[in-house]
């Protein structure tokens, strides 16, 4: 028997902000198909556009995330009242992406980034908005927010994600999990210092999760196969991709599932092997998390045009001809240049991920 691969999804959305059903079929097509989305972490609308950009010019589906620091960040850091700043940056950045994304013709995914104990306020105060937005659309604000509860014992884990997925599913809004701990740090949460077992999730705790949350609503999980946040030097990352596959088997087999019946999440993308990111696509991995990589394509770029525009930063007019430097400083310039660097490493993400073309959503 020959099969050809398709080359195009057998289901198609509208273009924009995916939830709900939606969100559940795009997970299902990046799973059947064998691709990933990168999730990237965005802190204004400079990142967000880039993001939406290289996902249109990638024809690839995408995922816009924003860290508790991140939605702060996009409020402003001189804003009075920091909690409020993390709650109406991330609302503020949610309309921007609801606003923009179907016009850049693919499906976006509106996800929060990790939220631990202490940060459980911040969620339920974006779920007030998300009910209040959702009584005036009929869908939710989010595609769905993230609780990192990984630090907590197992049982109080399960328990408090249970309570928050109630409430996000009545609303059509999906939960993202965390068993087992990413290494590394992000906005202050995570830690270098924690024994080596933790860094693999447990499949009988990805068992437990599934029993408690599966009938309530939708889930993923954040896996732990020896990822880590951020990049390090060489050798000092030991992913194991094989391990996502033990929690998928218990999982199908007790349950009496198909293959890979758990939506996986790979925190902690930046910096890491190609061959293993390959690897995670054939276990049920749809969603890979990137920031460090982005943060510096962002970086890179404007350094290198300060640097070769050195005078430029330093006087608004050529002292030597007296050519005014304002095309060089106007922060459209240099900020595009950034952006351009998003632009480019995103396009690698794709491809790394397999979802280049594979973009779900219907032409307009
Ligand atoms: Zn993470």
């Amino acid at each position: 028997m020959t099969t050809t691969s398709p080359t195009t999804s057998p289901i198609t959305l509208a273009a924009g902000v995916v939830t709900g059903k939606d969100y559940l079929a795009l997970v299902k097509a990046c799973k059947d198909g064998h691709y990933a989305l990168p999730a990237v972490n965005v802190v204004g609308t400079n990142s967000i556009n880039a993001v939406l950009e290289a996902a249109a010019k990638n024809k690839s589906d995408v995922i816009v995330q924003l860290s508790n620091g991140g939605a702060e960040f996009y409020a402003g850091k001189g804003f009075p009242d920091s909690f409020q700043a993390k709650v109406l940056g991330a609302v503020s950045a949610a309309h921007h992406v609801h606003m923009m994304a179907k016009h850049y013709g693919v499906c976006v995914v509106l996800h929060t980034d990790h939220a631990n104990k202490k940060l459980i306020p911040w969620v339920e105060a974006m779920l007030d908005h998300g009910e209040a937005y959702y009584k005036e659309h009929g869908r939710p604000l989010f595609s769905s927010h993230m609780i990192d509860l990984s630090e907590e014992p197992l049982d109080a884990n399960i328990a408090e994600c249970a309570r928050l997925l109630k409430r996000m599913a009545a609303i059509d809004m999906s939960i993202e999990i965390e068993l087992g701990c990413t290494g590394g740090e992000e906005d202050g949460v995570g830690s270098d210092d924690i024994d080596n077992a933790r860094l693999y999730t447990q499949p009988e705790d990805v068992l437990k999760a599934y029993e408690t949350l599966a009938p309530i609503g939708h889930f993923s999980v954040a896996a732990s196969f020896g990822n880590v946040h951020g990049v390090y030097a060489p050798g000092n990352v030991k992913l194991r991709p094989d391990i996502l596959k033990n929690s998928q088997d218990l999982v199908q087999r007790v349950k009496g599932l198909g293959e890979n019946p758990l939506d996986l999440v790979f925190h902690g993308g930046s910096g890491s092997d190609k061959g293993q990111i390959a690897e995670t696509l054939g276990y049920g991995v749809f969603k890979m998390n990137i920031d460090t990589d982005t943060q510096f394509a962002f970086a890179k770029p404007i350094g290198d045009f300060v640097k070769a525009n050195a005078q430029a930063f330093a006087t608004q007019i050529d002292p030597e001809s007296g050519k005014p430097f304002k095309k060089e400083y106007d922060p459209r310039t240099w900020l595009r240049v950034g952006e351009k660097g998003i632009v480019e490493r995103l396009s690698e993400a794709f491809a790394d991920l397999k979802s280049t073309g594979k973009s779900v959503a219907r032409p307009e």
